[in-house]
Formats: structure tokens, sequence, C-alpha cells
């Protein structure tokens, strides 16, 4: 059965997307059978990918909303072994809609449950908030990756961030882990140096030996719909990828 992984924190611009997707495509390039579910309304993880949004008739809302089953919606990535479920801003409408429906954290979970065996990851990339989609991706889970932007504010919200996993542990998924902890957009500089050490000496064995390093090349890539493995291999952003994707499976 596959493993599925959320990857998650509420501040914006942290390097959620990227890694959800580049790590993805990774696990893909290494020949597993990987699902990139995109639970943001922004729809960066499906843009980044190279789908047309404005092409698709249905989507992640209409998994979650109407109950069609998520094999319905999910389209090929850019890659062989990679499928995604996209979205659009009709996600938005969700969380709205969905505030008085039954067992609406457990909206995702049950859709995973019908497509696990049909691959080894399944990875969802969450919006910037703790509202009711990331609930659901939390809830579908049986692993959280937190990613830290490498500077002053690092750990702002993090504490929030763990308290709401364990909240969600006791009450509506016992087994959710924290996967890792992943450091991103690391430079060579004396106060990235300085967040790198404190997270690790706070958060310990948890935090991931892989750094991403601040690499144009990763934000050039989605605009070609290529995660980095495709658009340019031998580049810092690719390697560090290929290396995270190592350390995951390694996980577990
Ligand atoms: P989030 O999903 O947490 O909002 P993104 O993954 O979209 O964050 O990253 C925010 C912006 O930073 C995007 O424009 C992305 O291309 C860029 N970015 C992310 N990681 C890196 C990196 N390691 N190096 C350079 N740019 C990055
Ligand atoms: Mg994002």
């Amino acid at each position: 059965m596959g493993r599925v992984i959320v990857v998650a924190n509420q501040k914006g611009g942290v390097g959620k997307t990227t890694t959800a997707v580049n790590l993805a495509a990774c696990m893909a390039a290494a020949g597993r059978p990987t699902l990139l579910i995109d639970l943001d309304p922004q729809g960066n993880a499906s843009s980044g990918l190279g789908i047309d949004r404005a092409a698709l008739e249905r989507t992640v809302y209409n998994a979650l909303v109407d109950g069609v089953a998520l094999h319905e919606i999910v389209v090929p990535g850019p890659m062989e072994h990679l499928s995604v479920a996209p979205s659009t801003k009709d996600l938005v409408g969700a969380e709205l809609e969905l505030v008085n429906a039954t067992e609406r954290e457990f909206r995702l979970r049950r859709q995973i449950e019908g497509v696990r065996d049909a691959y080894e990851y399944v990875f969802i990339d969450c919006p910037p908030s703790l509202g009711l989609l990331t609930l659901n991706g939390l809830v579908a889970s049986d692993g959280v990756l937190i990613t830290l932007q490498c500077e002053y504010y690092a750990l702002e919200g993090l504490s929030e961030l763990l308290h709401t996993i364990v909240l969600v542990r006791d009450s509506l998924n016992p087994q959710l882990k924290l996967q890792g902890v992943l450091l991103t957009m690391f430079q060579h500089t004396n106060l990235s140096n300085q967040v790198v050490a404190d997270v690790r000496a706070h958060l310990g064995q948890k935090v991931y030996e892989t750094v991403i390093p601040r690499n144009v090349t990763l934000s050039e890539a989605p605009s070609f719909g290529q995660p980095v493995i495709l658009y340019d291999v031998r580049s810092p952003g690719a390697r560090a990828y290929i290396a995270l994707a190592t350390e995951v499976a390694a996980r577990g």
C-alpha cells in the first residue's frame, strides 16, 4: 500500500509546493508510481507540472465536495509514473461548502483509500493555512513533511503546527507521524547557517540531513511545466531533491 505524505506549513512561500512537486517527480523517476494531490486552490503544483487548469472538467474540488472518485479526476503528469490530482481556484469554495457536511475532515482520506493500492507514494501539497483543506490533508496521511525557510522567522508558527499535528493524532488520525522537517532556500550566509543550527538544535533527528539550497533553477522550472529533474537534472536544486527523496524513502 502507498505511503501518504502531506507537505504542510501554514506560512506561504516556504517551499511547500516546490518540495511536493519535486519530491513526487524524484520518486516517479525512480520508477515508483506516484500521485501528487494539489490541495491548494492556487493550483501551483498543477500548473508547475504543466497541467492546463482551464481545460479541466473535474478537479480535487469535485472529489471532496461531490464525491467524484479520485481516479476520475487524476491526470497524467509530465513523466512516466507521475499522476496528478489537480486543483483550480474552485477549491476555495470547498472550505465553505463542507462546513456542515458529515465527516468533513475525512473526505480526502476516504478518497485516497480508493486509490492507495495503485501508488507507492501519494504526496499532498497544502495551502498556506491550517483550515479544513490542510486538516483533510493531515487526516489522510501517514506522515507530515514540514518545510521551513532558512530565514529569520523560520520557527515562527511551528509550535502551532506541531500542536495541530498532535490534536489530529489524538482525535482523527492516530497513525499520523512527523516524517521530517526540511530546511529550504538555504544561502551561504551567516543567517542561513544560524537558522540551520537553531532548527537542528531544536528538532534534532527530525530534521533531514538534506538542505535545499536557494537555486534559481527551482523557481524557473514551474514556468516550463516541469519538475527540476526534467528541466535541469544537473542543477543544485535537482541534486538536492534527489538526495531528499532517498532520505524520505529510507524513513518509510
Ligand atoms: P509555498 O508552496 O510554501 O508557498 P513555494 O514552493 O511556492 O512555497 O515557493 C515560493 C517561491 O519560492 C516560489 O516562487 C518558488 O519557485 C520559489 N522557491 C521555492 N524554493 C526555492 C529554492 N530552493 N530556491 C529558489 N527559489 C525557490
Ligand atoms: Mg504552495
